[in-house]
């Protein structure tokens, strides 16, 4: 019987830290994560962000893009002010990648196109996000859309980056680049599965000198301009540096504590464990 109350203790002990770290971390950033603001870039273009990754909608006189869908009552949410916008024209939804933060909605997109990364398998998708909203179209390397004056261009990094098929969206006219998760602003990346820092690295290289970027659409946060990969980046490289110097661990782990965080899955601390794990191998 003693024993009993002592595993009792235990159990009420661990359960009240678990809620006491969710109420103080977690919730706190999935409250946040939640909550959307829409930001009228101009005539056809929407920027919605928030509710889990950050939206695009492009409107032309015969076509309406949307780039990634949102999660939970966000994602129903953006569907209707697709459907406002599109009336009876087409609708074609671009998803940067498969984690249900940008692809939750796509259930609400039924019989439209849907065009993910062509290197996920469909077992893959289907593991991620169920049977529901399976892409109709899987983009091996690049596609151009015309969007009234403006062009747009699909481009699938193709190698494992944030995941095994990121795609990123780029609109001419406008100079700006819609990243997925590859760019964040002032949040730390979960580095999931084959997430891969020498991908973002590549990728962080290869952007600017793909497309003349002025604007960029982060996968979470706000809208900003090029330093956004910029940032981005240096978190990277402190975070490489942290896991082979001890000495400046602390410090550099210091600088990104404004960044939005969940622990054990989205901190430097995640990330510096990745990096080792990588030199182990
Ligand atoms: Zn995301």
């Amino acid at each position: 019987m003693k024993i009993l109350k002592w595993v009792g203790i235990i159990v009420l002990v661990l359960g009240a830290t678990a809620f006491t770290l969710f109420m103080i971390y977690v919730n706190p950033m999935m409250q946040k994560m939640k909550k959307t603001s829409v930001v009228n870039y101009d005539k056809d273009l929407t920027i919605v962000l928030g509710g889990g990754g950050n939206s695009g909608i492009l409107t032309s006189d015969s076509l309406v893009i949307v780039i990634d869908t949102k999660m939970g009552d966000a994602a129903e949410q953006l569907s209707k002010k697709v459907k406002e916008l599109a009336g009876s024209k087409p609708i074609l939804v671009i998803n940067t990648h498969f984690h249900s933060d940008h692809t939750g909605g796509n259930k609400f997109y039924k019989g439209q196109t849907i065009i993910a990364g062509g290197n996920y398998t469909k077992e893959e998708w289907t593991k991620q996000n169920g049977d529901e909203a399976l892409p109709t179209q899987w983009l091996k390397d690049k596609m151009d859309i015309k969007m009234g004056s403006d062009t747009v261009t699909l481009f699938n990094i193709g190698k494992n980056v944030h995941t095994a098929s990121d795609i990123v969206v780029y609109l001419h006219k406008r100079k700006m680049l819609f990243t997925g998760d590859i760019v964040l602003n002032k949040q730390t990346p979960a580095l999931l599965g084959v997430a891969d820092p020498d991908g973002y690295m590549y990728t962080f290289d290869m952007l600017p000198k793909l497309f003349d970027i002025q604007k960029i659409v982060p996968g979470h946060g706000e809208i900003g301009g090029i330093e956004l990969i910029d940032n981005f980046r240096q978190y990277f490289v402190d975070m490489k540096t942290a896991a082979t110097d001890d000495s400046k661990k602390d410090e550099l782990v210091a600088k990104y504590k404004d960044w939005g965080q969940l622990p054990f899955f989205m901190s430097p601390g995640a990330t510096i464990k990745v990096f080792k794990k990588k030199m182990q191998q």
